[in-house]
């Protein structure tokens, strides 16, 4: 399994960066997992828009999603349009994305699969376990699993038991950490800290911990630190172009 970070800044995408979106690729099927601002640009710098097998998102908020609209775009703008893309989603989180174009422009591009949290879903090799976990709006934490390896990826998400839960002995925790160390009290329930994840992937004994979905403007370097101190183990945080093969 291969884990490409087409963007991974919180809320709003910085200067030649993107905001969260994950290729996940095994034996040649290429799952997108979140399409936020700016990530078509970055993953059209590596495969081209039909070759993307299917699209998972965590949740509604546009910096996971809005992409969604140009990569359904360039499939739709085509002399030989490909074939739907599949797209799972909870019900409803895509209704405002999928509403931007005149209606009907793209409703041959896509198969829209809408999941109950907590349910578990087959997409191409990969088996897909979903978690609800807490957020402003319905957030699916997933856990994709292919040939004995595992990727856990949170969305956005609070501190909570259901996050060791999905993480547990994965290869890889792919984790939101808006803040290093502190969330404001407003955010606390529906975000994270560099510090609270951490500690997190200690709990579920993670063999390594990527943090992203950083505040724009946050040192790297300080969130791996805060990281660091309650998880023994590798701790990067997510840029666009870094690539992590997991086998
Ligand atoms: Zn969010």
């Amino acid at each position: 399994m291969r884990l490409t970070v087409l963007g991974g800044c919180g809320a709003w995408p910085e200067a030649g960066q993107a905001c969260s979106g994950y290729l996940v690729e095994h034996d040649g099927f290429t799952l997108l997992v979140d399409v936020g601002y700016a990530t078509v640009p970055r993953l059209l710098e590596r495969v081209s828009q039909d070759q993307v097998d299917a699209v998972f998102v965590s949740h509604g908020h546009p910096d996971h999603c809005a992409d969604l609209n140009p990569l359904l775009r360039s499939r739709a703008l085509r002399d030989d349009p490909p074939k739907p893309l599949p797209v799972y989603a909870l019900p409803g989180a895509l209704d405002a994305v999928l509403a931007l174009d005149r209606p009907g422009m793209l409703d041959a591009t896509y198969v829209l699969h809408e999941f109950t949290a907590g349910s578990r879903l087959d997409i191409g090799p990969f088996r897909a376990e979903t978690r609800l976990l807490p957020h402003w709006v319905p957030n699916a934490g997933v856990r994709l699993t292919v040939d004995g390896r595992v990727l856990a990826y949170t969305g956005d998400s609070g501190p909570s038991p259901e996050v060791v839960a999905l993480a547990r002995d994965a290869d890889l925790l792919l984790a939101e950490a808006t803040f290093v160390d502190e969330v404001p009290e407003d955010s606390r329930r529906d975000l994270s800290s560099a510090r609270q994840v951490g500690r997190q992937a200690e709990d579920a004994g993670v063999g390594q911990l990527l943090l992203t979905h950083l505040q724009p403007g946050t040192d790297p370097a300080t969130a791996r630190a805060a990281a660091s101190d309650g998880y023994q183990g590798k701790v990067g945080v997510a840029i666009s172009g870094m690539v992590i093969d997991l086998s």
